[in-house]
This record gives C-alpha cells, structure tokens and sequence, in this order.
C-alpha cells in the first residue's frame, strides 16, 4: 500500500472567514500529526481574494470556478444563493477530486456544503461534516429534522415554543436562527434538506471540546451507539493564530495601548466581521460602559442605520463618529476606541484584558475561552442569540444583560469584573475551560484523541480509485 503520507484528504469551506480559518486548522493537525496530505477548496464566488492568504503553507489550496447565479431574482436570501452555488458547483468539484493526484481517503465539506456528501459516496470514500459551530447548532438540525421526518417536501411543521438540549439548555424559538424559527421562513426548506443530507455522513467534525459541552457530547454518542446519527467528533477549538495582518499600525495601537494598561483591567468590546449596531444600541453602550467606571477597548463599526429613525449623515464613513457626543473626550483615561478591527486574538490574550463585550460568532466564543476571558453575550443576527444562550446555560462563561439599556450593561460589566458570587463562579468557569481548552490538544486530550479516532478510519480506507 502507499505511505499515509501520500493520503489525501480534501476539505471544503463555504465563502466567509468565519468557516475557512478553523477548517484550515484542522487540515494543518492532520497533515501535522496524521501525515495526510491535505488540500483546502473554497469558492470563486461569494469569497474574498485575500481569504486564502492565511491558510497554512502545509495545506494545499484550490479554488472552484465560478458559476453561473445571476439567474436567481433580487432579494434572494443569502442563505439560498449559498446552498445553489454549493450545488452548482459539484461538477467542477468532482473534476477537482478526480484530479488531485493522491488516493483520496476523506471529503470533508462544512456545514453548508453538505451537498457535496454524495461525491464521497460516489468515489468510495468517507464523507465527514465539519461544523465550524457549536453541538447545539446539530442538536438544532436533528430536532428540525425529526419533526419534518416522513413529511412530503415542501410541507413543513413549525417548531415548539421551547426546545431542550442535552446538558439543562432550553431555547426559546426566538433564540434561534431565523431560518428555523419558522416554516414560513424562506431558507427553512433548505435547511430540513441539508439536515437530510446530514444523515448520509460517516461522521461530524465539531469546533467545540469534550469539556465544553460534555452533555451533548454524551448525548450524540448514545445516538450514535443506536445507529440514529454518525458519529461526532469534538476536535476544536480551532483558534485563529494571530496573523501578519494582525501587526498594522492600528493594531499596534492596541496593543501598545492595552501594554500601558494595569492587569486585569480592561473590558474588550467587539461584535465580529460583520456585526453592527444601531446608533442607539451605540449611545446605551457608551453609556454603560462609562456608568460601570472600568477601562475599555471598544472595536466601533459603522452603525447600522436602517432603524428607520433619520441620522443625516452626522459621522460620515468614520464609526467614531457615532459615537455619543463628548464620550471620547470624558473617557480619553479609561477607554480607547478604535474604527473596525483590532487584532482580536491577541487583545484576548493580552493580560491586560479581563471580559469580552461579544457578539457571540462561533470563533469570538472560542477564541475568548481558550484566553481565560469570561464574556458578556450581546448577541445580533443568525446563530449568535444561540451561542449566547449555551454560553451562559450549559458552558458558563458568559453573562447576558437583561436589557440593553445603560443600567443593566454597566452592571453586568461590573459583576463580571468585580462580583463576589455570579461574576466570580463565571470568571472561575472561564479560567477552568481555559485550561481544558490547553489540554484538550496535549497528547492524551480529548480533541487530540477524538481526531486521531478519525485518522485512524481514515487510514483503513481501501485506497480509492480516482484517476
Ligand atoms: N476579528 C478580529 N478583529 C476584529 C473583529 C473580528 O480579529 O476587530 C476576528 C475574530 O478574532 C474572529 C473573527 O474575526 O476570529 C470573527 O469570527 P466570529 O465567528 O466570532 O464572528 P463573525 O465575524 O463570523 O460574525
């Protein structure tokens, strides 16, 4: 037979960063420690030049031609013109598969490219999920499905008011992701079709660890022992490493100003690539963040302004100057304020840092877990209002404010800086999952023996034919 080194396995990453930075992770452990060749494929479309840039130099990379969409109408969502580009673009990934040189042993497509699962099944060789997201994000998919089971495509039921996850977490229907919320949504036929493809995998590749959510986990595993669903494997977290374009002038900035900054001292604010708020939400922040008396670093994007209030064009294109009258000024020794993005890896680990305002996106979440830094969940669109929820239910690191509203922002941002009792069982929770976090990458940790399971299947893989 050949060496393993010469198995390949392809991975498949759906347009944004978000998906792309923890899948080229995973492919750099298993060329690493597995002695795969890998090859990362992404997208002509939907996807930024740069995003390649980044990946690391052991994994091969490769990019689908573009494809015809400018047949779909106006207005379509975006989950929709995801899932035709995903589709339309198997022919050129069977071409690509059929050509990348090495006996392919694995195709691993993420979460929103399930469609190309059948291409593993034609070509003889595992097909594995990866979710860049969190257990609950399947959990949600098998309970979506287990209702729609049976029933004629096109005929859907409407989810219950709540839904409870293994390890205590209920979700309330307006927790989740629009598109599950309800039937009438338009993405939701998608989504009971890629949950149904779902069930063709040989196995999920999870960005989460055993010590994150070990309920879930447990919970899958008895699925899995009942034949009901493929296995699941935690194997995260998959971090961003900082990156070159991390150490631009700005983000020297930050981190020269966080340098001059006490221990522990600092509340990081930032709501991910794509989060915005209204210029309300911006006002109540402000607010209270300076009411809580703690220092801060806030990342300020553009507001989102279709509240349907008018703002003229009182800021321009430059996000401080949304901010609150006179705010910068009153905060210029406690605070820093900088426009868009700021090196957020790093800012985490900085010591000076001690609690993370947060969207909630999948990698902020892990990125603020493997740091130590408790969150304050301030959750905005798609799967975030979920994350939140898990955070603060079953993971424990992370608070909610009640409201957005001065009061009740200054004082979660003060119990978790300051509290005695929930603040403290928090940041005890954050600093404990830290440590798992560490852990779950040495050589006996849970993630590293979980992946090893599954380079170990692949291994065994009779060597496809695909010249
Ligand atoms: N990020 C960053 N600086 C910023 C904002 C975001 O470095 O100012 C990075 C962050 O570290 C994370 C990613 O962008 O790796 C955001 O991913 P996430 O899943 O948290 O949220 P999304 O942007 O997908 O909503």
């Amino acid at each position: 037979g050949a060496a393993s080194s010469e198995r390949h396995v392809v991975l498949l990453a759906s347009p944004g960063a978000g998906h792309l930075i923890p899948l080229a992770e995973l492919a750099r452990r298993l060329v690493d420690h597995h002695g795969f060749a890998a090859t990362l494929v992404t997208f002509t479309d939907l996807s930024s030049p740069e995003a390649l840039s980044g990946v690391p130099a052991c994994v091969a990379t490769a990019t689908l031609p573009s494809v015809k969409l400018d047949d779909l109408p106006a207005g379509t969502p975006m989950e929709t013109v995801l899932f035709q580009l995903v589709h339309r673009s198997v022919p050129s990934l069977r071409a690509l598969l059929r050509s990348v040189g090495a006996p392919l042993v694995a195709l691993v497509p993420d979460f929103f490219c399930s469609a190309a699962l059948p291409l593993a099944a034609e070509l003889g060789v595992p097909g594995y999920v990866f979710v860049p997201s969190n257990l609950a994000t399947i959990a949600l998919m098998r309970v979506t499905l287990d209702l729609h089971e049976g029933v004629p495509q096109g005929e859907y039921r409407d989810l219950p008011e709540t839904i409870e996850l293994p390890g205590g977490v209920s979700l309330r229907r307006t927790d989740l992701p629009r598109s599950f919320q309800s039937s009438r949504e338009p993405v939701y036929g998608h989504l009971v079709e890629e949950g149904r493809r779902y069930l063709r995998a040989d196995g999920f590749l999870v960005n989460t660890f055993y010590e994150m959510e070990p309920a879930i986990v447990e919970e899958f595993k008895q699925a899995a022992e009942r034949g009901a669903l493929a296995p699941v494997f935690p194997v995260g977290p998959f971090v961003r490493p900082s990156t070159s374009s991390d150490d631009a002038t700005g983000s020297t900035a930050c981190i020269e100003w966080l340098d001059g900054q006490p221990t522990g001292s600092v509340v990081f604010v930032s709501f991910g690539s794509g989060g915005s708020l209204t210029v309300e939400q911006t006002a109540e922040l402000a607010a209270g963040l300076e009411a809580s008396g703690h220092r801060f670093l806030w990342v300020v994007r553009m507001p989102n302004l279709d509240d349907g209030n008018d703002h003229g064009d009182r800021g321009g294109k430059n996000p401080l100057a949304w901010l609150p009258e006179g705010f910068l000024e009153r905060t210029k020794d406690k605070g820093l304020a900088v426009a868009a993005w700021a090196p957020q890896v790093r800012v985490l680990s900085h010591p000076a840092t001690a609690v993370f305002v947060s969207h909630c996106g999948w990698n902020s979440a892990l990125e603020s877990v493997s740091a130590g830094v408790p969150m304050v969940a301030w959750p905005l669109y798609a799967e975030q209002r979920m994350n939140a929820v898990v955070l603060e239910g079953s993971v424990g690191v992370a608070l909610r404010p009640r409201a957005r509203e001065r009061g009740e922002i200054a004082a979660v941002v003060k119990e978790l800086m300051e509290g005695a009792d929930k603040g403290r069982a928090v940041r005890r929770q954050a600093g404990d999952l830290q440590q798992a976090a560490a852990r779950a990458w040495s050589p006996e940790g849970s993630s590293r023996r979980a992946l090893e399971q599954v380079a170990a299947a692949w291994k065994k893989v009779t060597l496809a034919e695909v010249e």
